[in-house]
C-alpha cells in the first residue's frame, strides 16, 4: 500500500474529486480527515470509508474561507490523530460565470478567498509540523484554468493562477526537507461542478442538456469528461513516496486539451 500510516487531511472531501481523492488515499492505507461546509456530505463520506475499508477516518465541518475555522481543524485533526496531516489535499473550491464587466468585488474576493485564500490558510496551518517531521507533500487542485483563460471565468481563472503561483514558489522553499508542493490542473471532471456548469450553458443558450454536456465535452481531444477517480489516481502519486522526485510540478489531466 502507498501510503500506509500517512495521515490526509482533504478539503471538500463531501463530494466530486475530493471524496475519490479521500477514497484512494484510504485504499491505499491512509487515514483521512475529509473538510467541506456541510456536516452531512462528510459524514457520511467519512462513514462509507470507515465502514468500506476499515481505515480511521474524520470529518470536518470546516470553511476553508475562515481562519479560526481551519485552526480549529487542524487542531482538531491532530487532537483525533495524535500529530498533523502528512498530506493536504487543498481542493476546495467553487466556479461562477459571468462576463468580467458584471463580475462585481464580492465575486472576486468569493473566488480568491476560496480557492487561492482556502489554500493558503490549510497549508500555512499545517506545514510547520511536515517541517518538523522532515516530510509532508501540499497538493493543490487547480484547473487548466490555472494556466490559461476563457470567457466568463475571469475571477475562477485568475485564483487558479494564483495557486500556481503559490505551489511553485511554496515547492522552492521547502524542497530540501522532504516535502513536496505540486498542482493537478483537471479539464472538465465528472462532478456536480460540472453539472452546474451544464446548466448554465443551458440557461445562456438555449441548448438542451444533452447539447451543452457534448460542447463541454468536446473541449478535449477525447471527447469526454474527466472521471474524479483519474484526478485521485495522480493525487496518489504525489502523495506517495515513489512521487517523492516530483515538485513544484502543475499537471494536467484534460485528455490533452492544454499541452503546456
Ligand atoms: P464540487 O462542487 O462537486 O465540490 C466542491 C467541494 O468543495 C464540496 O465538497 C464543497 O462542500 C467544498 N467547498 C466549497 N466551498 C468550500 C469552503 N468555503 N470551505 C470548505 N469546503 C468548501 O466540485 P469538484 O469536486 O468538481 O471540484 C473540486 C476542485 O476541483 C475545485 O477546486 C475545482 O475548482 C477543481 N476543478 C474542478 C473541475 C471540474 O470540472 N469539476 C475542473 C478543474 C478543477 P460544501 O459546499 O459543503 O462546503
Amino acid at each position: 500500500m502507498k501510503l500506509a500510516n500517512r495521515l490526509a487531511f482533504i478539503t471538500g472531501g463531501g463530494r466530486g474529486i475530493g471524496r475519490a481523492i479521500a477514497f484512494e488515499f484510504a485504499r491505499e492505507g491512509a487515514s483521512v480527515a475529509v473538510a467541506a461546509r456541510t456536516r452531512e456530505h462528510v459524514e457520511e463520506v467519512a462513514k462509507e470509508i470507515a465502514d468500506d475499508l476499515g481505515v480511521q477516518t474524520l470529518a470536518i465541518e470546516c470553511d476553508v474561507e475562515n481562519t479560526a475555522n481551519v485552526n480549529e481543524a487542524i487542531d482538531g485533526f491532530r487532537a483525533h490523530f495524535g500529530r498533523g496531516p502528512d498530506i493536504v489535499v487543498n481542493n476546495a473550491g467553487l466556479v461562477e460565470t459571468e462576463l468580467f464587466i458584471r463580475t462585481d468585488e464580492q465575486m472576486w474576493e468569493r473566488h480568491l478567498n476560496v480557492n487561492l485564500g482556502g489554500t493558503f490558510r490549510c497549508t500555512h496551518a499545517a506545514l510547520p509540523e511536515m517541517i518538523e517531521s522532515r516530510w509532508g507533500r501540499i497538493i493543490n487542485i487547480a484547473s487548466i484554468a490555472a494556466k490559461t483563460g476563457a470567457p466568463y471565468i475571469s475571477a475562477y481563472a485568475a485564483s487558479k493562477h494564483g495557486v500556481l503561483g503559490l505551489t511553485r514558489s511554496l515547492a522552492l522553499e521547502v524542497a530540501t526537507q522532504g516535502i513536496t508542493v505540486n498542482a493537478i490542473c483537471p479539464g472538465y471532471v465528472d462532478t456536480e461542478m460540472t453539472l452546474r456548469g451544464v446548466e448554465n450553458i443551458v440557461a445562456r443558450t438555449g441548448k438542451s442538456a444533452d447539447e451543452a454536456l457534448r460542447t463541454i465535452m468536446n473541449m478535449s481531444p477525447q471527447h469526454r469528461l474527466v472521471t474524479p477517480e483519474e484526478v485521485a489516481a495522480l493525487a496518489v502519486l504525489l502523495a506517495s513516496e515513489a512521487g517523492r522526485g516530483i515538485n513544484g510540478q502543475a499537471i494536467n489531466v484534460d485528455g490533452g486539451t492544454v499541452l503546456f
